[in-house]
């Protein structure tokens, strides 16, 4: 596209000459960084282009907020990474998952969540029920095949997360596409957790990849974006119109961040994992923790699955600590971890950990002994098992 930006002025004031430029920078420029492109006002070569310019089909720039190509370079890369042919962006993660209901569900309408949920997703779901009149209702995410028998006539939408919050959980993706898709019910995947490396999603089913890019594909812990990867065209399209009513832009700025992570996530993805696993197995062998909740490990409800569907794990896991401690020794323990913040949100270099309350978050929790959750960082991981063990002492 060649834009005509600057009628050539007879004579211009100094004030005009601050704000219009004769100059134009000379192309062929290239360099392996993207363009940072910041603009609301997007220019029309002239009021034809303006008239005819499509932003859906993404053959034309008409707003800022509808793309750009720095937003367009990012879409596509992300689309080309996780298999699919579509991608929106969003500011969070969340606002990807909301993207999604709003596109998706009317008054009237049914959705299904598992029960093990990214907790604010649970949140959007009260929403939709008690101001929407949408019905949410949440399943045992290890139901599998047996999701047909809630299915009714009005479910729209099943919302899936491999593995889920907190408690980990590996659903099985393939039963549950088949029972939805045997009628016609459409099945959303949050797939933040292995970053669309380790499970790809398309090929189990699924019809809607959301991912937080906040976490692995960003990698800093700087920077909040979340998207939507679809393959079938008909559902990007319904998700377009949602992030276009909805004002879904997201800043250059962090997009190009975002771009800066993808070339390092598969190596910091197993950087992570590997670093994950030999501090879960650390913990595993250790008097005070009865459970590890790792997909890799076979105390995780899914752990079949997992080996099934998964090539390979995150950096995010939970432990139940024996019933024996009470919440004031576990908070303890966090609290005398040197090397691991406490915070939400993870995927970064540094180590994390976050104490749950889970019959809060859960319908019905069986578990008795306080649950934790880390995110293990790009640190040595001995020098995390240190940390742990030292911590660990200050139990008692
Ligand atoms: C962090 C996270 C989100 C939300 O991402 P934000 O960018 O923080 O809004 C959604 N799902 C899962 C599984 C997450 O871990």
């Amino acid at each position: 596209m060649t834009t005509k930006l600057l009628p050539k002025l007879l004579a211009k004031s100094l004030q005009t000459t601050i704000v219009h430029t004769d100059y134009t920078a000379p192309g062929g420029f290239a360099a392996y960084p993207p363009a940072i492109h910041h603009a609301s006002t997007v220019l029309f070569e002239n009021v034809a282009a303006m008239r005819s310019g499509q932003w859906k089909d993404k053959t034309a720039y008409t707003y800022g907020l509808h793309g750009t190509p720095t937003t367009f370079t990012l879409e596509a890369r992300l689309a080309e990474i996780e298999g699919g042919s579509h991608c929106l962006l969003a500011p969070s993660g969340l606002a990807a998952i909301a993207m999604v209901d709003f596109a998706l569900l009317k008054t009237g309408d049914d959705v299904l969540l598992p029960d093990n949920v990214y907790n604010p997703n649970r949140e959007l779901g009260r929403w939709l029920t008690n101001d929407f009149g949408i019905t949410a209702r949440y399943y045992d995410p290890l139901i599998g095949a047996g999701i047909a028998d809630l299915i009714q006539p009005n479910t729209r939408l099943i919302w899936t997360e491999a593995p889920g919050s907190v408690s980990m959980e590996v659903p099985d993706l393939p039963a549950i596409c088949a029972a939805a898709h045997a009628r016609g019910v459409l099945v959303a995947l949050d797939n933040t957790w292995s970053a669309g490396l380790a499970l790809r999603g398309f090929e189990l089913g699924v019809d809607i990849v959301m991912h937080a890019l906040t976490k692995y594909q960003s990698g800093g812990s700087d920077v909040l974006m979340g998207a939507l990867i679809t393959r079938d065209r008909a559902v990007h399209d319904r998700l377009a119109m949602a992030h276009m009513r909805l004002g879904m832009g997201v800043s250059a700025d962090d997009a190009y961040l975002v771009m800066r992570g993808l070339p390092t996530m598969k190596l910091r993805f197993e950087a992570h994992d590997a670093a994950a696993r030999k501090v879960a197995a650390w913990l595993k062998s250790r008097p005070e923790i009865t459970t590890v909740l790792h997909p890799a490990f076979e105390d995780c409800p899914g752990h079949a699955i997992w080996r099934r569907d998964f090539t390979g794990a995150g950096g995010l896991f939970s432990v139940i600590f024996d019933e024996r401690y009470t919440e004031e020794q576990t908070d303890r323990f966090v609290d005398s971890l040197t090397l691991f913040g406490l915070g939400y949100s993870w995927g970064g270099a540094n180590s994390l950990v976050m104490p749950y309350r889970m019959t809060a978050i859960r319908r019905n929790w069986q578990g008795r002994g306080v649950l934790v959750r880390f995110n293990i960082g790009l640190e040595e991981p001995d020098d995390l098992i240190a940390d742990m063990a030292q911590a660990l002492d200050r139990l008692n």
